[in-house]
């Protein structure tokens, strides 16, 4: 039986998606052989590569002036992989908004001077500092943000007031609203939470960006040379983008990031006016900081959190533990997951809410 899977990632994946690549699993393209046994260097892959890389660009609206790069080693390469690169003065700050943000400044910290420009760590990251106060030091390279909180859920809706390139991690949200990808120099994301399967790593970089990497930065993590070879320097993760393809097409099947982003905010609205309407369960970020893809929640008490979580296993809503950091429950919602999932995680929260009151 297929379940609602509400995990952080590796997360669901969508059942057309899911179907496709077992039926093309024996025999790709009448080529006689899965996607995953043959040579990147086939016309076949390299189709798939150019595919998935067209509707991307096509599906964020990505301008002419930006590169689109599949790389590997997770977000969290990344963390490291954006000082190596764009550090030229030396210079950067960090908006620290949860454990991801967090890991990213301190990795960040052994290529250069960074600073942290804002956090909400007092807190325990239940909120987004406000933009209109969050000041920025003179003569940065750029400043750093996760734009959605994955373990907090939390989310930026307002974008950071500098001229200094703006570089973001879109992991837990990227294709799950409309972004102006103009308004940034960077954005990476991992594939394993809205896209496919762990292994290949977006990054989306202003190409002005290239071409300006530390001698010391590894050739696997320059993107002057991911960019000149199309992301095929070394063997790619050809599974993993592969699905990334078949998720792009499902996903402009459906009308693209617009008609998904109306779905989501019905999704997310629909979860948190039942949290907020219930004396039972609570939501403890701020209203207007709310993520669209990670609803944390909590009930009374920790045991019954685990008794929730044990149950809602049992009805087929699974994965639904909250981070060891956040505590209770965290419902992620990616585009994957249908409207019905949602509904039916909130009539077993009814349901269990009367059991347990
Ligand atoms: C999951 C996640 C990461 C870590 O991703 P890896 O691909 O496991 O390195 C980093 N940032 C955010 C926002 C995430 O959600």
């Amino acid at each position: 039986m297929r379940v609602f899977n509400f995990s952080a990632g590796p997360s669901m994946l969508p059942m057309p998606v899911l179907e496709q690549a077992q039926k093309e699993l024996l025999d790709f393209n009448g080529t006689g052989m899965s996607i995953t046994e043959m040579s990147h260097r086939t016309k076949a892959f390299m189709a798939v590569n150019d595919e998935a890389n067209a509707l991307l660009r096509e599906l964020m609206n990505i301008p002419e002036d930006y590169s689109v790069l599949f790389v590997q080693g997770g977000a969290s390469q990344q963390f490291a992989a954006v000082p190596l690169n764009l550090l030229q003065k030396g210079k950067a700050d960090y908006l620290i908004t949860g454990n991801f943000a967090n890991k990213a400044y301190e990795e960040g910290v052994k290529y250069g001077d960074m600073a942290i420009a804002a956090s909400s760590k007092e807190a325990n990251y239940t909120y987004i500092p406000d933009m209109n106060s969050v000041k920025f030091r003179d003569d940065i390279d750029y400043v750093h943000f996760t734009y959605n909180n994955t373990i907090f859920g939390s989310r930026f809706t307002e974008l950071p007031k500098t001229d200094a390139t703006l570089v973001t991690d879109m992991s837990s949200c990227i294709l799950s609203e409309e972004v102006d990808v103009s308004k940034f120099g960077l954005i990476y994301a991992g594939a394993q939470k809205n896209i496919a399967p762990a292994g290949v790593t977006i990054v989306i970089v202003k190409k002005d960006l290239l071409g300006k990497a530390s001698p010391m930065c590894p050739t696997m993590l320059n993107y002057a040379i991911q960019d000149k070879y199309d992301s095929l320097y070394n063997t790619p993760p050809c599974f993993s983008i592969y699905v990334s393809m078949l998720v792009f097409r499902w996903l402009k099947e459906m009308g693209g990031v617009k008609a998904i982003q109306k779905i989501n905010e019905e999704k997310a609205k629909m979860l948190y006016d039942f949290i907020d309407n219930s004396t039972f369960y609570k939501n403890k970020v701020a209203v207007k900081d709310r993520s669209l893809m990670n609803v944390p929640f909590v009930s009374p008490s920790e045991e019954l959190d685990a008794k929730f979580i044990k149950e809602a296993a049992a009805e087929g809503l699974v994965s639904l533990k909250g981070h060891r950091l956040a505590g209770g429950m965290r419902a992620s919602i990616y585009n994957a997951m249908p409207v019905e999932g949602v509904k039916k995680l909130i009539d077993f929260m009814k349901k269990f809410e009367m059991e347990n009151k």
